[in-house]
């Protein structure tokens, strides 16, 4: 037995690939060195869980696997079989000839959003009203053990959109309208990643250790800048424009140490982000020095070409060769296989521009400790929706609460709200709705309403938050006779937007969806009223405001509705500013602080402030 143990040792080849003592540059050098094409090719594909299994891993040498938007394995499974689900697909990546890991992204965008009884976050329009840049940070640490807590290292968030236009559907996806707001808010990676340690070179990405994930700047370049908002379009403004509104977040994060960037499904002056080979690679990669991967959107490669999937083998030329290292392709993989595989030995793409993809896909898969500790336990299933998390919630939806009408004058002044009213109406189809108060990318791609999560509602909160005598009526969508018959002191209105996300949130005329308008006017019209808007950006309201005494933008707050008790009822002080200019008729849009004819209903970074009260 010792005889044949020492010799098979003495047979077993040292690899330095697999030596963690190793620099990782060497590392990435020895492990390209053994790879073939098809391992190669492998690593730069990432396929849908739905068509994974450690079969298709093995068999194909895939790199990376993702959710797509979407509740998975089952809306309420738990944190354990999430990470059962990971680490097989795990086991089948272990088992190739060479053992190299794959790394499991999600769209984690305002906390681990695809997982039941997961904290949520308010999304980025509201942590723009904070601003509070060191709270997000905090917020992407919590995010981290969430993701972490499910066996997942890798996010893809934040989304650094400066959101130009509130037509755009994803304007929630923001920080806001201003480049040095969503600047300030890349925080958010060290948050994810760890803080970039003293002395390490600037642009390599960063990860610190297994209570972090890795990140992703989305979507390069100029997402927030389509004309009307309409998502996945073009860009139009010139160089200095693009450079100075939509860049600078990116070398923020950069050097921060954000591991991937992925590029935006939107053109730049009538170029597709996916085919730009002089931003991808001559910017992002030459200029910035980033030294992480960049990732594709959800069949981006498909839509290079209108109509999309029209010459996939084309796209995958154009894409590849812009400087695309990780493809995201959900479902036909073997068609982007056998297509790269083709463009290689035919020299359309070069061995060396492939050897750049695996090495960055590589440097982030090392770094983190992937090769070392692929597969993950369920000892971080603990955090998950734990309650320090959801009172760093509560505060973020305290923070980001914007004040924009309290009363005419002072004395008139209805917030804060009075906890020892006789009777008082909760009204609105907002009012007691989890999913509305999430809004999309939670649970589904697009949202879902109704009570699909653990959190506390709006109308919930109100009651733990008034006096015990307090009668607290709930009446979703009241009629005006019957508000006016009844005594209420005073009532509080929750109205906004169905969830949405990309395409299907896009709206031109961004009205209030029915039938938040008659519920404001009934409720409104008889009784002295505070209206909150549960919206993902500004939405019309100035045929209504005369008849509002006072009026709240929530944004889309997540899951913990007690921060918005709180500030109603003054346990805490209104502080939020407006992190997009509000309009106050369509047709003045876009409209962004610094134009020439900017008269805005209320102006980018207006908020009133109120002093939380003792007792009242
Ligand atoms: C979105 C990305 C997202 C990706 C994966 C795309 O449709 O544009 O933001 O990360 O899907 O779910």
């Amino acid at each position: 037995l010792v005889l044949c143990c020492w010799t098979a040792i003495a047979n077993a080849e040292y690899m330095i690939y697999k030596d963690h003592k190793m620099p990782i540059n060497h590392r990435i050098k020895d492990l390209v060195n053994r790879m073939t094409l098809e391992e190669k090719i492998g690593q730069m594909t990432q396929i849908e869980r739905s068509v994974a299994s450690a079969e298709v891993m093995k068999k194909y040498y895939i790199g990376s696997v993702l959710s797509g938007g979407g509740s998975v394995p089952a809306p309420q499974a738990s944190p354990e079989a999430w990470v059962d689900m990971v680490n097989d697909f795990q086991n089948g990546s272990l088992s190739t000839r060479l053992g190299i890991p794959m790394i499991y992204g999600i769209d984690a965008v305002h906390g681990h959003n695809n997982v039941y009884n997961a904290t949520i976050f308010p999304h980025n329009i509201g942590l723009g009203a904070t601003r509070d840049p060191i709270l997000v940070k905090k917020i992407g640490a919590a995010t981290a053990l969430e993701v972490r807590a499910t066996g997942i290292p890798y996010v893809f968030a934040p989304c650094i959109a400066v959101c130009r236009d509130p037509r755009w559907g994803r304007c929630y996806e923001s920080y806001g309208e201003d480049p040095a707001i969503v600047q300030a808010m890349t925080e958010m990676v060290p948050g994810l990643q760890g803080d970039l340690p003293a002395n390490s070179r600037k642009g390599v990405p960063y990860v610190g250790g297994k209570e972090k994930v890795a990140a992703c700047a989305k979507h390069y370049v100029g997402d927030g800048g389509t004309t009307k908002g309409i998502n996945e379009n073009n860009t139009l403004i010139n160089r200095h424009g693009l450079l100075s509104i939509h860049m600078p977040a990116y070398y923020n994060t950069i050097i921060k140490g954000v591991s991937t960037v992925m590029v935006s499904y939107s053109s730049w002056n009538g170029v597709k982000m996916h085919a730009n080979r002089d931003l991808v690679t001559g910017f992002l990669k030459n200029t910035l020095r980033f030294r992480g991967f960049v990732i594709s959107d959800w069949e981006g490669l498909d839509r290079i070409t209108s109509p999309p999937h029209a010459n996939y083998t084309y796209s995958i030329l154009e894409g590849v060769n812009a400087g695309i290292d990780m493809l995201m392709i959900p479902y036909n993989y073997t068609e982007f296989i056998d297509g790269l595989t083709f463009l290689v030995k035919n020299n359309f793409i070069s061995m060396s521009r492939i050897d750049d993809a695996v090495k960055r896909i590589l440097r982030v898969k090392f770094m983190m400790g992937l090769f070392e500790t692929p597969l993950a336990d369920y000892s971080m299933t603990k955090y998950l929706g734990s309650q320090e998390h959801r009172e760093l919630a509560k505060e973020a939806v305290r923070k980001s609460l914007v004040l924009l009408k309290n009363g005419e004058s002072a004395d008139e002044a209805l917030i804060p709200l009075s906890k020892k009213a006789p009777k008082i109406l909760v009204a609105g189809t907002h009012a007691d709705n989890i999913g509305n108060q999430c809004g999309g990318w939670t649970m589904q791609w697009q949202g879902q309403t109704g009570n699909i999560t653990v959190g506390t509602t709006i109308l919930t909160a109100i009651k733990n938050t008034v006096d015990p005598k307090t009668e607290v009526v709930f009446s979703e969508n009241p009629d005006a006779g019957y508000v006016k018959s009844n005594k209420f002191s005073y009532a509080i209105v929750v109205v906004g937007e169905p969830p949405y996300s990309e395409t299907f949130g896009d709206s031109l005329n961004l009205t209030l969806p029915d039938p938040g308008p008659s519920i404001i006017t009934n409720v409104c019209g008889s009784v002295k009223c505070v209206v909150v808007l549960i919206t993902g950006r500004p939405v019309v309201i100035q045929p209504y405001l005369a008849e509002i005494n006072a009026l709240v933008a929530a944004w889309l707050p997540g899951t913990e509705g007690q921060g918005v008790a709180d500030v109603l009822f003054g346990d805490s002080g209104f502080t939020g500013k407006l992190p997009r200019t509000w309009f106050k008729s369509v047709d003045q849009l876009p409209m962004n602080v610094g134009d020439k004819h900017y008269d805005p209903l209320f102006p980018f970074g207006y908020g009133l402030t109120t002093e939380p009260t003792k007792a009242n």
